[in-house]
């Protein structure tokens, strides 16, 4: 058959593993899954509590225009309704404006390591994908600056970045948009916004009001913890959501998932809970490594890059017969890392005495 031949050789996404497989496999009571970044305090009740009244038939296409989402993200962002577009997670924005944008005889500047996402999409849509290495785990933007050209079409910035937990801070941000040409679309991805507490950071609604051409991209699956709903929006310039709308599915934001979305929205009490406790979280690792003397990222996120300077796959394959499922650096552009969700207090703890055993056993071995 016709396939692009730039998809001959890709791969499906490897999802990480379930609890259920691990529990199979391993015979383990506990399972502790700190690998997607998941929320380990679940989402706000409300959500669950409008899930349990919803009453309306499920035979019934959803809204098409996210509605009333619209006007609770529009008014607690401060943007206009039309300023904003809608994901089946932010995952599908990433896939709306590379197929929006990028083709052959395109380019696309991205760092590496980053989102895998924005590679992925590129590589199917057949554009050249040019790859700028962090330096210190944070995006070298002068470098990124260096390879656009008249044929780049999307720069992809992920700040906090996933997988090191770098942000980039606004002067960093500014002395770069105030570069890059008008005519190329800046994504600016936020997944993890919500938990960031860093002075520096820019006001990403004040910086979409000063550059037109950016894009920012934000998730209802992280701190508000719906990730199996599938919500994610973007706002920018109104002329660019404008130009991706006709690429978006009529429907692809669906009616349970909006309903919990616009709950959770409301109850900024609990974001404030997490981001607080995620704070805490991250200093247990933090002590951790400065006590065992291992090398960290620190993290604007809910995850910790950790570089034990070890085998990967040998750490995450002995946390997960204890009960901890974690990314290998291995998968993520890292060998020798391995990155950990912030759970909750307990969770942390457990996930550090079984770090600190293996460095234990380790050193015994040397
Ligand atoms: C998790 C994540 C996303 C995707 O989130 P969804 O909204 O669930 O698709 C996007 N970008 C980054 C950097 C992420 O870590």
């Amino acid at each position: 058959m016709k396939w692009k031949k730039q998809i001959t050789n890709l791969k499906a996404y490897q999802p990480g593993r379930s609890i259920e497989d691990v529990r199979k496999e391993y015979g383990l009571e506990k399972i502790v899954k700190l690998a997607s970044n998941e929320n380990p305090f679940g989402s706000s009740n409300r959500a669950k509590e409008w899930i349990q009244s919803y009453g309306s038939s499920y035979a019934i296409y959803p809204d098409g225009y996210i509605t009333d989402l619209r006007s609770a993200l529009s008014e607690s962002l401060n943007v206009e309704e039309k300023q904003l577009i809608f994901g089946n997670g932010s995952d599908e924005l990433i896939l709306i404006i590379s197929r929006a944008m990028l083709e052959p005889g395109k380019n696309t500047v991205m760092a590496t390591p980053t989102f895998p996402q924005y590679r992925h999409n590129a590589t199917v849509e057949g554009a050249e994908i040019r790859e700028v290495p962090l330096v210190d785990g944070a995006h070298d933007l002068n470098a990124m600056l260096a390879v656009i050209d008249e044929q780049t079409a999307v720069v992809w910035l992920c700040s906090p970045n996933n997988p090191t937990g770098i942000h980039i801070s606004n002067n960093d941000l500014v002395q770069f948009l105030n570069k890059v040409p008008e005519d190329v679309l800046v994504v600016l991805d936020e997944a993890y916004y919500e938990y960031v507490t860093a002075d520096d950071y820019y006001n990403a609604v004040e910086i979409v009001e000063k550059y037109p051409n950016v894009l920012v991209l934000r998730t209802f699956s992280k701190i508000y913890g719906l990730a199996s709903f599938r919500v994610g929006y973007g706002f920018g310039a109104e002329e660019v959501v404008r130009a991706l709308e006709p690429v978006r599915e009529p429907f692809n934001i669906n009616t349970l998932g909006k309903g919990a979305a616009i709950a959770a929205l409301s109850d900024q009490a609990f974001v404030e809970k997490c981001r607080i406790e995620n704070k805490k979280g991250l200093e247990q690792f933090y002590q951790f490594c400065q006590n065992e003397n291992i090398f960290y990222y620190p993290s604007e996120g809910n995850f910790i890059l950790i570089d034990f300077k070890c085998n990967s796959d040998e750490l995450t394959q002995y946390l997960m017969e204890k009960g901890y499922i974690v990314r290998s650096g291995n998968a993520l552009g890292f060998p020798g890392a391995v990155r950990v969700t912030v759970g909750s207090q307990e969770q942390n703890e457990g996930v550090i005495q079984a770090m600190k055993s293996f460095v234990a056993e380790k050193a015994i071995r040397q």
